[in-house]
């Protein structure tokens, strides 16, 4: 692999749905000149405010990573970052007509597929990276979490989840090669439990969601009339209820889904540190949150060399 950096050829679009907002939105891929990284770009607002995808720009969290800057906000932008990065785009315009990015079918399959279209190509200009020296650690106390990174002379993940669950317990995912990413990591879908999705539902907070765009995973035994409510919350038609599991087992590609998809998350997150990293990234129990203020950690150094 040659280490020039990358954009792409052609311009290519993409639409979808926003997952919180329910919003339709069209989002377009176009080449981005060396040295500038990603750049959102507010194709809706006057001005055409750009919002850069940087761990500085981070302003929320909770349920997604959110960026603004010039005013302008861009929320849910991990799954689209995953396949820049994953790809091992460098730079890239990424021009969005609403606030969220679109939900598509809860991975980064179809952005990779799009990327893909449109030609990866190199440019003149020689990659930039940041090598870990010694040990950079996040660690939310209380909770568990854990994000680290160490020394290595390759890029490589390591993540560990635990939900305390009969169905979700511990698992592990790991990805030692980004060539490996589109077949490993990208395919692999969002998660969510039942019982967080009908408060979500109730509060209407998670209005471009059905059962196809997340595993939906039931901890808990339900009767068969419940089980019916919960399909008619989403409008579909009912079906028999076989247990706790993953509701929705025909959409899932992998057994350790489900930690595959945090990590997913966390290159999406590691794609705001502004330069590539040579090292090993190793996270318990990830979230938005913790990714993100270990990547601020990161940046922090990374502007101190600069
Ligand atoms: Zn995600």
């Amino acid at each position: 692999m040659s280490d020039k950096q990358k954009t792409i050829l052609n311009e290519v679009t993409l639409k979808g749905t926003g997952l919180h907002t329910g919003k339709k939105v069209v989002i377009t891929f176009k080449p981005g000149n060396e040295n500038t990284g990603y750049i959102f770009r507010r194709v809706d607002l006057e001005g055409k405010p750009e919002i850069k995808a940087l761990a500085e720009n981070v302003v929320e969290t909770s349920r997604s990573t959110v960026l603004f800057q010039n005013n302008a906000t861009v929320a849910t932008v991990e799954h689209v970052m995953s396949a820049v990065f994953g790809l091992g785009i460098d730079n890239l315009i990424i021009e969005i007509d609403g606030p969220e990015t679109p939900i598509l079918d809860g991975s980064s399959k179809l952005y990779v597929e799009s990327l893909l279209k449109a030609e990866i190509i190199d440019q003149n200009a020689e990659r930039n990276y940041f090598h870990i020296k010694e040990e950079i650690k996040f660690e939310h106390n209380g909770i568990g979490t854990c994000i680290a990174a160490y020394p290595s002379d390759e890029l490589s993940f390591e993540v560990e989840i635990d939900y305390h669950s009969t169905v979700l317990g511990k698992q592990k995912a790991t990805l030692n090669n980004l060539d490996d990413y589109s077949k490993e990591i990208a395919p692999c879908k969002t998660f969510v439990f039942l019982k967080e999705l009908e408060i979500l539902l109730n509060n209407n907070q998670i209005k471009g969601g059905d059962l196809s765009n997340a595993l939906v995973i039931v901890e808990k035994e339900f009767t068969q009339k419940e089980f019916d409510r919960i399909a008619d919350l989403f409008n579909k038609k009912h079906q028999k209820y076989h247990g706790r599991g993953v509701l929705n087992e025909e959409h899932m590609t992998f057994e350790n889904e489900p930690a595959r998809h945090k990590l997913l998350d966390l290159t999406g997150d590691l794609a705001l540190a502004g330069m590539r990293i040579k090292g090993k990234i190793k996270a318990i129990k990830p979230g938005h949150f913790a990714n993100t203020e270990f990547v601020k950690m990161l940046r922090k150094q990374i502007l101190d060399i600069k």
